[in-house]
């Protein structure tokens, strides 16, 4: 019913997310005919700006080039569609002025239904103000549909993300609510389903029986960058593991949901979180980390940046181990880890199977499945292979899909945000945050949150800006399952033609 039209308006329009992701989004899918045919875009927000500043500043980020004449044209046509609304966020008269465009467009367009998507690219302490006035004076309520989608962080722990959902349960409900976590939109994250209920021959050794660890990583090559006190609050617990590495592990590791029916799909993920084990040690399942200058002096130490608190303890790399209590999980470990600062940038989940039995061979290494979400997508599962050639020595080499070689000339790969909000039109909550996996997620951190960040909380151990983090690492990943394979597996940098 609403496929063909919707008013989109952006609060926080004037900001870093709106002009980086946003509004990027939005172009995207304009270019790919995937936004409706009938689309209006406000941004909304209280900077003063003319209508050409704004529309200068939305459109700084979007990939095109000067000398691409369709991307150029997109660009206008998507300008057109776009206008500037500056107001106070607190009081009426700019949703007075909101109501009466999107009225004006629907009469124009001879809507008999009106449907809205609100966007709030706001910090969280603007949140609720918003949603009630949106409620109050935007609403459509037996006019069509409303739909509101909140950025993280949704909390800082389980109070306040109890209060925030309480404050906004009575205005906003969960069906009318997109919680996004800009991880499930990505490509290979969406792919989890398909590659783990697609694909007998995974799907049989996906349990305790076969696989030996997990590990999801994020790796990021840059510090704070003179952003840390922002991140001094937060760390990267909160900032990247208890939203979007448990994201993927739910995933990764949920039962097969019943459809594709998007809450068969949330259920699972609901289900599966209330398997893990609550009790994380400080002690045995935490490796936790901060930068210090490089090993060259040429990069600064977390605490060099000068937003930081003087002394801080903000941990800028976390190792935690987990683990499932159900059938399929009992005793495999898990590690999510996450660290600023270090040797290279980069998103992967890597599965480890148990070695095979001795006896005919001594020096194969157990096989892994790696999925790396980002950059450039590939899955690959390092296999055991006869040297070839004369020798009857063992090589572990990988079966290889990386999309860039399989896909990219025929596939346009959406951005995360572009994939979302495409989601959140078509009404498809399946990659969003639900509020129950949200209240698990954070029942899940808060109390090893609240030991880490105690005032007799660790200290973390320092690794050097560019390194691979703690020296601590290799043996705590050798505690949780991971052995590095002895390894005469070599990536091949250049292949024959
Ligand atoms: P931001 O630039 O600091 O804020 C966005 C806009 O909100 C500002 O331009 C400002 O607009 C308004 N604003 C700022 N402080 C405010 C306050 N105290 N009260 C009311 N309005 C205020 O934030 P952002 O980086 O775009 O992030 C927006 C949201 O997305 C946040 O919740 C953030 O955590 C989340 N997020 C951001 C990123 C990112 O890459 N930036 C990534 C993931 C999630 P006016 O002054 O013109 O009204
Ligand atoms: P890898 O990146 O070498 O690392 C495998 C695991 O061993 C990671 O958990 C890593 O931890 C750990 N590790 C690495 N060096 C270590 C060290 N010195 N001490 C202890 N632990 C260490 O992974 P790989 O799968 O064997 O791949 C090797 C290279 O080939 C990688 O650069 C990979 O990108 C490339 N490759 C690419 C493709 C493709 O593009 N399709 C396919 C296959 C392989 P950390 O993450 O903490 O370093």
């Amino acid at each position: 019913e609403f496929k063909n039209q919707a008013s989109i308006v952006v609060f926080g329009a004037s900001g870093d997310l709106a002009k980086k992701k946003t509004y990027p989004a939005l172009f995207g899918l304009f270019c790919h005919g995937e936004l409706p045919a009938t689309v209006k875009i406000i941004g909304f927000a209280r900077s003063k700006m003319t209508e050409e500043e704004y529309k200068k500043r939305i459109s700084e980020h979007f990939k095109i080039s000067e000398n691409d004449t369709q991307g150029q044209e997109f660009k206008t046509k998507f300008l057109e569609l776009c206008s500037y609304i500056s107001a106070p966020y607190d009081s009426d008269e700019g949703y007075v002025e909101l109501e009466k465009q999107i009225d004006d467009f629907d009469a124009h367009h001879s809507h008999d239904k009106t449907q809205r998507l609100f966007y709030l690219a706001l910090p969280p302490s603007a949140f609720i103000t918003v949603a009630k006035q949106l409620k109050k004076n935007v609403h459509p309520r037996e006019k069509g549909h409303a739909k509101l989608i909140v950025e993280k962080p949704f909390g800082h722990d389980l109070k306040s993300a109890r209060e925030l959902q309480a404050s906004l349960a009575p205005l906003w409900s969960e069906d009318e609510l997109y919680r996004i976590d800009h991880y499930l939109g990505k490509e290979m994250v969406k792919n989890l389903l398909v590659m783990r209920f697609g694909n007998e021959i995974l799907g049989a050794a996906w349990n305790k029986n076969h696989i030996r660890s997990i590990q999801i990583t994020f790796k990021e090559p840059f510090g704070t960058e003179g952003r840390g006190g922002y991140f001094d609050d937060i760390g990267m617990i909160r900032d990247v593991i208890q939203n979007h590495l448990l994201q993927v592990l739910t995933l990764l590791t949920m039962e097969r949901p019943v459809s594709n029916d998007p809450e068969a799909v949330r259920d699972e993920k609901v289900k599966v979180l209330k398997a893990f084990d609550t009790d994380i040690s400080l002690d045995d399942d935490v490796l936790l980390g901060q930068y210090t200058r490089s090993a060259d002096g040429t990069k600064p130490a977390y605490l060099d940046d000068e937003t930081v608190k003087a002394g801080s303890k903000c941990v800028t790399y976390a190792a935690i181990g987990m683990q499932i209590h159900n059938e399929r999980w009992e005793g495999v470990p898990i590690v999510l880890r996450a660290g600023k600062a270090l040797d290279e940038g980069k998103v992967e989940i890597r599965i480890q199977f148990k070695q095979v039995a001795k006896g005919l061979f001594t020096d194969v290494n157990r096989n892994e499945l790696v999925m790396r979400i980002q950059p450039n997508e590939a899955v690959y599962m390092k296999l055991n292979n006869k040297t070839p050639g004369l020798s009857l020595a063992t090589t572990t080499s990988e079966l290889d899909l990386t999309y860039a070689n399989r896909y990219s000339k025929d596939f346009w790969i959406p951005e995360a945000y572009e994939s979302l909000i495409r989601d959140c039109l078509l009404g498809n909550h399946a990659n969003f945050v639900r509020d129950d996996e949200l209240e698990i997620s954070w029942k899940l951190f808060t109390p090893l949150l609240e030991k880490i960040e105690a005032a007799d909380g660790p200290t973390p151990f320092l690794y050097p800006y560019g390194s691979r983090g703690p020296l601590e690492g290799p043996e705590f990943m050798k505690k949780h399952g991971y052995v590095k394979s002895e390894s005469n597996y070599q990536w091949p940098l250049t292949r024959p033609s």
